[in-house]
């Protein structure tokens, strides 16, 4: 049981207490009752208690963690030992080392394990999430809006759900690299990224930069008229927002383009039709003086 403990203790304590549970179920029915006593229980919750502290205690480091539950789940080992407690236990000085030494390599083995399958997968994540994440905004980058808008949309469609994009565009960005340089034109990128992420409605969406300076915003179960009001939003807050570079202040707008399927309504538009209406409301956004919103309509293609 300590050999599961152990292991998982430090890695998640629900999956610990779930062990220890079955643990316990296993033991019940292969010793009967008077194994899985109130005893048990207590000596196997203090056991759990003490390296929940233990970990508060040393935090991240693990061979600290590792080396002083060890020494903990010795003390059990010896009290469980003395107080002949699982009523099995010989008392011939090598069988007791040897008992000994099994459950501190076995503990070992299993913690040494375990702490690696974390690791990995830990790396395994993190790798994953670099991989649909950009660099230089934290947004989420094209290959995530692809596989998203591919899946949402698809569903979306199917369920005759409401479903929305937004597109949008820094408005001569090539002017504000050219007057204020590169790196400020990298800076605003960055910036503008967390002042759309401050909008209420967005925090919990996913915000996509798809190029250079041209963004997207999947809204699942939002119709056209919610998604302009977001849209609108996000175009004033960008237009208020004070972006800075070395003391200088430029100033930013950025174009909208929306598109919306209906709910209730049966469309035959495939994501990439859906994506161009999108584009095209941008586009007629940018050429009807910029810093401004448009929704093409899915049937019609007309914008408003
Ligand atoms: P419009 O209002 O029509 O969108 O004009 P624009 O100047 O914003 O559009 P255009 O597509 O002509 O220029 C986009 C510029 O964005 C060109 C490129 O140098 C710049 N750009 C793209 N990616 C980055 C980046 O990561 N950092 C910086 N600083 N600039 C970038
Ligand atoms: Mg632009
Ligand atoms: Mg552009």
């Amino acid at each position: 049981m300590i050999i599961i403990l152990i292991p998982i203790i430090f890695l998640n304590r629900n999956i610990s207490l779930v062990s220890v549970i079955l643990c316990s179920v296993f033991r019940l029915f292969y010793y009967g009752t008077n194994i899985v006593s109130l005893g048990y229980i207590t000596i196997f919750s203090s056991f759990f208690l003490l390296v929940v502290v233990i970990q508060l205690i040393v935090k991240q480091n693990q061979v600290l963690t590792f080396i002083y539950s060890i020494l903990s789940a010795s003390v059990f080992w010896v009290w469980i030992y003395l107080t002949n407690f699982d009523g099995y236990h010989s008392y011939f000085f090598v069988a007791v080392v040897s008992d000994y030494l099994n459950f501190v390599i076995l503990s070992s083995i299993a913690y040494v394990s375990a702490s690696y399958l974390y690791h990995l997968n830990n790396l395994l994540f993190q790798t994953i999430e670099e991989s649909l994440t950009d660099e230089l905004t934290k947004l989420r980058n094209l290959k995530d809006f692809n596989a998203k808008m591919d899946d949402g949309f698809l569903k979306a469609r199917e369920k005759r759900e409401a479903f929305s994009l937004i597109i949008f565009d820094i408005d001569y960005f090539k002017t504000i690299n050219d007057t204020y340089g590169h790196l400020a034109g990298d800076l605003v990128l960055k910036n503008l990224a967390k002042t759309i992420k401050e909008i209420e409605e967005l925090k919990k969406v996913d915000v996509f930069r798809v190029g250079g300076e041209e963004f997207t915003i999947i809204l699942t179960k939002k119709n056209g008229t919610e998604s302009v009001r977001i849209a609108e939003k996000l175009r004033e807050k960008v237009e208020e927002t004070h972006f800075y570079y070395d003391n200088q202040l430029i100033h930013v707008t950025v174009s909208v383009g929306v598109t919306s399927l209906v709910k209730g309504l049966r469309s035959e538009i495939t994501s990439n039709g859906f994506l161009e209406l999108a584009d095209e409301a941008l586009y007629h956004s940018k050429h009807n003086g910029r810093n401004r919103v448009f929704i093409s309509d899915v049937f019609t293609g007309e914008f408003k």
